[in-house]
Order: structure tokens, then sequence, then C-alpha cells
């Protein structure tokens, strides 16, 4: 993850740290530099802008030049706006409410939903003690509902029994009838995908919502698909208000730029990132050890 941008980034401050002194010429060169690694990383235009901004105002400032090593506080300026871009501080996946507490997981087909549904599940059991009981509301893909089901059985969590020819709101129901019943702690709630965004998965989407209550709306986003990413995650928190992001297969996005950008763009926090297609590859979002990852 972030390899490029962390390479580029690497080379630009080489050439800064050893400076003795550096004028305001200089920091302009660098930022000018930083901005095209930005862009090349796909983060969003809007947030590169506001970022190289940022750190002009602070290094131009007394800041740089009074310090006796210059290039290595441009560096931390740096650092210190990554952190603050990527939302300061973890948001940890929040499931203290009345059991069950609800986690509804959203997004495209193929982003990784029902695969991150079981990570969720296996990490709460493992860690958390949690008792987790896990719903695929996918009714036009059995095969997604017999997959939340293998995985299920593969970590050890229950799944909801798959009832053939009910509506995804009736299965939401019997959900949260059963996770009430059966005393569980968590109720994940695997909702269908499309392969694009479209009003009819929307208008389910907030149906499903409406009926089920959920604690955490999790939208998964693909790293891979870049802007596109943030574009998902506006549509869907317009319509139906996440709570938090799961950025998947980050562990083959070179580039970063949609776990760079999610935050500043959409106001939403990337609570986990997936790094892999096991079920221990899940991982929480720590902006200063992102920011670290980038810097080296
Ligand atoms: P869904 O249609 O959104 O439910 O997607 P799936 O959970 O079925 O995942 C689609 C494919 O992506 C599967 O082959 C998963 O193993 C794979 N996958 C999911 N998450 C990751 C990840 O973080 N990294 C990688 N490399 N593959 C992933």
């Amino acid at each position: 993850m972030f390899e490029s941008l962390s390479d580029r980034l690497g080379k630009i401050f080489d050439g800064l740290r050893g400076r003795g002194a550096l004028s305001e010429n200089d920091v302009n060169e660098a930022l000018r530099e930083v901005r095209r690694a930005l862009i090349e990383a796909d983060v969003s235009l809007e947030v590169v802008r506001a970022f190289v901004e940022q750190v002009r105002e602070r290094a131009v400032g007394v800041e740089v030049t009074r310090s006796v090593t210059p290039g290595q506080q441009v560096v931390k300026i740096v650092h210190d706006e990554l952190v603050r871009v990527l939302g300061e501080t973890a948001v940890p996946l929040d499931t203290a409410t009345t059991p069950p507490a609800t986690i509804l997981m959203v997004g495209l087909q193929g982003s990784g939903k029902t695969t991150t549904t079981a990570k969720i599940a296996k990490r709460l059991k493992d860690k958390q003690n949690k008792k987790v009981l896990m719903a695929s509301l996918d009714t036009r893909r059995p095969a997604a509902m017999e997959q939340l089901r293998v995985l299920g059985t593969q970590i050890g969590v229950d799944t909801l029994p798959i009832v053939p020819s009910e509506t995804p709101v009736q299965i939401a129901r019997r959900a949260a009838r059963e996770g009430k019943l059966g005393g569980y702690d968590v109720l994940m709630l695997d909702t269908a995908g499309r392969t694009h965004i479209d009003e009819e998965l929307m208008a389910e989407t907030a149906e499903i919502k409406a009926v089920s209550d959920p604690h955490e709306v999790l939208l998964v986003a693909d790293a891979l698909t870049g802007q596109d990413a943030i574009n998902l995650a506006r549509s869907f928190d317009q319509r139906v208000d996440i709570t938090g992001i799961v950025l998947t297969r980050v562990d083959g996005d070179g580039r970063g730029g949609a776990a760079l950008s999610m935050r500043a763009a959409t106001g939403k926090p990337i609570k986990l990132i997936a790094t892999g297609e096991k079920m221990d590859a899940l991982e929480d979002f720590h902006p200063g050890r992102i920011a670290d990852r980038i810097l080296g």
C-alpha cells in the first residue's frame, strides 16, 4: 500500500533533508513535486489543493526558516498534515448499544462485502468475545447466501438459516427477532450489491436500514477503484447516512488515492482496511500509522 507515493515523497524529502537553509523558493519547488506525487497517487484534486495550501502556509512561516533543520521541519509539517487529512484519530467500530448491535454492510457487488462481513464477525468473536449472528439479504444471488453460510462454518460464527423466497426486508426482520431471542451481541446484515449504483439498490438499502435500525452502516469500497470509491461513498452517504467505510483490496493498492482522500472528501471515517482474502486480513485504520507508512 502507498508504495509508489512513498517512493516519490521519499525522493523529494531526501533532497530537502540535508539542507542547511531553505528559501521560500525551495519550499515552493518541493511542494510542486508533492502536489504532482499526490495527483499521481489519484488523490482527489480538492484534497490535494487544500493539503498543499495548508503545508505551504506553515512551511514558509517562521517554523521552517528559523529552524536549524529546515528540511526535517518540512517533512514534519507534511506528516502532520497527512494525519489531519486522514482524520487524526482511529474511529473504532462501535457495538456499544443494547444488544444485538446491528451492523449493516452496504456496497457494490464484488467489492468484498461478504468476505468483509465474515472478517468483522470473526474479529468481534475472537478479540471481543462477542456472540455474532450473520445474515445474508442477497435474495438475488443464492450463491452469495451460501458463501456467507460457508464462511460462517469456517470461522465458527452462526448464520441465519436460509429460507427461500423471503424478501430482504423479511429476512432483516427475522434476523432481528433471532438476534434478540438467541441472545446475540451483534447482528451483521450483508446486503445485496449491484455492479453499479442504481435507484433500485439505493431504495432497497434505505428500506432495509429503516427496518433494521442499525447501529453501524458500513460501506465496503474497493480501494482499487480510486476516485469512484469516493463517489460511491458520497452517494451512499446521501441516501443512507453511513457511519463508516471499510476499504478493501488495499493489499493491491500501490497508489492509495482513495485511502488518502476518503475522509476529507466524504467526512466519514475509514474504520477498517482489508488487506487480503484471508479471514484475518483486516486492520484498524490508524491515521498516524498510515502517515508513518507513507513517509517511510
Ligand atoms: P461481494 O460481492 O461484495 O460480497 O464480494 P466478495 O466478498 O464475494 O469478494 C469478492 C472477491 O474479492 C473474493 O474473491 C474475495 O476473496 C476478494 N477479496 C475481498 N476482500 C479482499 C481484500 O481485501 N484483498 C484481496 N486481495 N481480495 C479481497
